[in-house]
């Protein structure tokens, strides 16, 4: 039955929002999201933000992927709240476990100083099978080769903004190949080798390294030192391909055979935003700055009221992050030639 404007008993006025259904060719593409049963319901708020948002319109399918079987009533309730198709995952005990190279015993002391030093997931092991999953083996899932494309979603997120169009057509038809929402500058104590790491990994290979690469949005001195800048991982849209590649999957070789995700605390932004910085062309980098997004404590939020309002954004742009100090996306927009929007120093602290 359709909704008429103004039948309601109250009086106001309700504009049904109009869930056309895209019948056209797709892309092979999925949402992609890491969790446990017990992120379940804080993950159905994520997933009713994207589907009301974009994906309705365009029903891809969700992989879910945990390290140990999802229960049955995650598989009914996320079911029923995605319009693709949905597939659960097991992830292999080789992806989420210790590798033979790691000394257990050293990489427990790590955890135990980092408590000390109340860094935040210092203590946490499952935190650091997460990141080196995230880093390095989400798209060897056999569920995903089935793909060309994902994009993350984590619990608690939210989307602010209509999408109209397809993103992962956007990608394909624009050339791009990793593009994300908010950026920020990495806690050190985390990643304290992990730029040395990748020094000797690029002096060794420097025939990886792409010739037009965006070296300068990670590093302010030309490769001497890591700016610390990164693309928030929880929210991301990519080409599998780039992570499945020679370039990356040496990459990540050689820095899970360094030990830094147990050793140290490095997590899977840094390690994507290297890998991306390193082995794309720079101009297969995007930022969306209209769809608006949110993950505890950070808002990506249009500040052109025009974006807003055509897009329906229930965000404040007050609240957005995108360019303040301690965000790298200003810098992201100088190293990639790109008009910042109109206005955006009154938003700058
Ligand atoms: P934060 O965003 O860095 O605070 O980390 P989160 O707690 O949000 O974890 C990142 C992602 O990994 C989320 O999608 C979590 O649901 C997922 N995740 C974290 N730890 C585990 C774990 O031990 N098992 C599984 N299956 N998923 C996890
Ligand atoms: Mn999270």
């Amino acid at each position: 039955q359709a909704f008429k404007a103004k039948d309601n008993s109250n009086g106001f006025t309700y504009r049904k929002v109009s869930h056309g259904k895209y019948t056209g060719p797709k892309e092979k593409a999925t949402f992609v999201t890491l969790a446990r049963n017990e992120d379940l319901y804080s993950l159905l708020g994520s997933i009713a933000s994207v589907e009301d948002r974009f994906n309705s319109k365009f029903q891809y399918d969700w992989v879910f992927l945990n390290d140990v079987e999802f229960s049955e009533e995650f598989k009914r309730v996320t079911t029923a709240m995605v319009s693709g198709t949905t597939k659960y995952g097991l992830v292999p005990a080789e992806h989420w476990s210790y590798p033979s190279w790691i000394d257990q015993d050293r990489a427990a002391k790590v955890r135990e100083q980092m408590r000390e030093d109340q860094i935040i997931y210092g203590d946490s092991l499952p935190y650091r099978h997460m990141c080196r999953f995230e880093s390095g083996f989400f798209y060897r899932h056999e569920l995903l080769d089935d793909y060309d494309w994902y994009w993350r979603v984590e619990p608690d997120t939210r989307i602010y903004c209509d999408v109209d169009y397809d993103i992962f057509k956007f990608m394909k038809d624009n050339g791009k190949k990793y593009a994300f929402t908010i950026s920020l500058r990495e806690y050190e104590a985390t990643i304290k080798t992990l730029w040395d790491t990748t020094k000797e990994f690029m002096d060794k290979n420097p025939s990886l390294l792409h010739p037009n690469n965006m070296l300068d949005f990670i590093s302010d001195d030309n490769g001497a030192s890591y700016n610390l800048c990164h693309f928030w991982s929880n929210f991301e849209v990519g080409w599998l391909d780039l992570w499945r590649g020679p370039a990356y999957s040496a990459y990540f070789d050689y820095l899970d055979k360094a030990g830094g995700f147990f050793y140290e605390r490095w997590g899977d932004a840094p390690v994507h935003t290297i890998g991306a910085a390193l082995f794309l062309d720079r101009s297969e980098i995007h930022h969306f700055g209209d769809i608006g997004y949110y993950h505890v404590p950070f808002h990506s939020c249009p500040i052109d009221e025009s974006v807003r309002l055509n897009n329906r954004c229930n965000c404040n742009p007050n609240d957005d992050f995108t360019w303040k100090g301690y965000s790298c996306t200003s810098q992201f927009y100088t190293v990639a030639n790109l008009e910042k929007p109109k206005g955006w120093q009154k938003f700058a602290d």
